[in-house]
């Protein structure tokens, strides 16, 4: 058995010393909570907008303490709250979901398609009610979901699109960044996204409006409104700063960000080219126009075809020393909140059940069968196509696939023996 790889993060010299001005500085938060210069922040808060808005080409990026928290910041930004629904997919990160929920507004789950493994632009617009007023679109393990059409649907209804960009900093549809396709995009700074300050997110947006709500939404807004003179703006706001010392790793990693993409794709092109004729393996289907970044790289496992279940596979695959992923999250209508309709306290169902929501939510078991078939018998996902892992590592990793390929015979054996035990 091989000692399974272990991935490094990618911190060099260059985050240690910018850590280490910021610490000999002595300022390592700089903002108030009250109007004037330093409502918006410190200088390397500053820097990293700035370097968001240069290289995705966006008018306005604001720092946030964490993806999650940007996601919530859109959310009050675009002022859906009590009675809205929002369209999502259900397989993502929970705090995709949690954003909605945070303003009380109604998470409505929409099927995915299982060539892309994001959001079905068909089950988006069968999910329309008087009551959607935006859809969340997530660009799952590096590549954007169909943002063309999405797009016309929410312009044909009128609804607002958020982008969760967690995953996929740098993907792209045509010339367009993902994540600066739709009124606002969000990316993650978190320790397991491709770069990383430990813990941090930036919202971006092309609309001055929006742009202003999520600044008062990080740092107290209600607190500021009298200053400046805006007294009918209805938001309020909490503490979703991020850190200088957070801003100033953030800044340097995001110089790495092409270069960390090119190499994930490079690998990732060379385990296609590798694995293509494993029958039963479906291999992640890049539509023409799209740049993937790999976030991790996707594959369909199809039982009928390959004769033995995920699971006897991925154990196989780990005991070559290769970790696999069987599935990811469950489809998010699982968890128990969805489940028991509780998330303030026993026997309230707000806002599931309100008296400014006339909807009926649905999470039953099935409402997304696409969604739900991929998570619990096809999508397996490998970290694998990542600096500073090689073609070498990739050869290993195709050599121990051809392995079960080649013994497949006696791994259903070893299947008909355990069952009956
Ligand atoms: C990681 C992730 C988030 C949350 O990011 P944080 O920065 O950890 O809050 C949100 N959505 C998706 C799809 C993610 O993968």
């Amino acid at each position: 058995m091989r000692k399974p790889l272990l991935l490094r993060t990618s911190f060099g010299k260059e985050e240690i010393e910018a850590a280490k001005k910021v610490l000999s500085s002595g300022i390592l938060s700089d903002f108030i909570g009250n109007a004037g210069e330093k409502f918006l922040g410190g200088k390397y808060v500053k820097g990293l907008e700035a370097a968001y808005c240069r290289k995705f080409n966006v008018k306005y990026a604001v720092a946030m303490s964490s993806a999650a928290t940007a996601l919530h910041a859109a959310i009050a930004a675009l002022g859906i709250g009590p009675g809205d629904e929002v369209i999502l997919p259900p397989i993502t990160m929970s705090a995709t979901a949690t954003a909605i929920l945070l303003n009380n507004a109604v998470p409505v789950f929409a099927d995915i398609e299982k060539e892309t493994i994001c959001i079905d632009p068909q089950s988006i617009e069968d999910k329309i009610t008087k009551r959607t007023k935006a859809i969340m679109v997530v660009a799952l393990y590096g590549q954007g979901a169909n943002l063309p059409k999405i797009m016309k649907i929410a312009k044909k209804y009128r609804l607002r699109v958020i982008e969760d960009n967690a995953q996929s900093p740098g993907a792209k549809i045509g010339k367009d960044f993902v994540g600066t396709i739709g009124d606002v995009g969000i990316f993650s700074l978190n320790c397991h996204k491709v770069i990383n300050c430990g813990e941090g997110g930036v919202l971006v947006t092309n609309n001055a409006r929006i742009a202003y709500r999520a600044q008062l939404v990080r740092n107290h807004g209600e607190v500021v409104l009298d200053d400046l003179k805006d007294r009918d703006t209805v938001i309020f706001g909490t503490n979703y700063r991020l850190t200088e010392l957070q801003a100033a790793v953030a800044i340097e990693q995001f110089k790495k960000l092409d270069f960390l993409n090119n190499w994930r794709i490079e690998l990732a092109d060379y385990l296609t080219s590798k694995l293509r004729n494993f029958k039963g393996i479906i291999l992640p289907d890049t539509k023409p126009g799209f740049t993937h970044v790999y976030y991790q790289y996707p594959m369909r496992f199809i039982k009928k075809e390959v004769g033995i279940k995920r699971q006897t596979f991925a154990k196989a695959l780990r005991a070559e020393g290769f970790p696999l992923g069987e599935g990811w999250v469950q489809p998010l209508y699982f968890f128990p909140i969805y489940q028991r309709g509780t998330i303030y306290k026993e026997k309230i169902n707000c806002p599931f059940e309100c008296k400014y929501y006339d909807g009926k939510v649905d999470y039953r078991k099935g409402l997304c069968p696409a969604a739900e078939d991929l998570c619990n018998k096809e999508l397996m996902l490998t970290g694998i196509c990542a600096w500073p892992l090689t073609k070498k590592h990739i050869d290993l990793f195709v050599t121990a696939i051809k392995k079960i390929f080649d013994n497949l015979e006696e791994l259903k054996l070893y299947e008909r023996k355990t069952k009956k035990c």
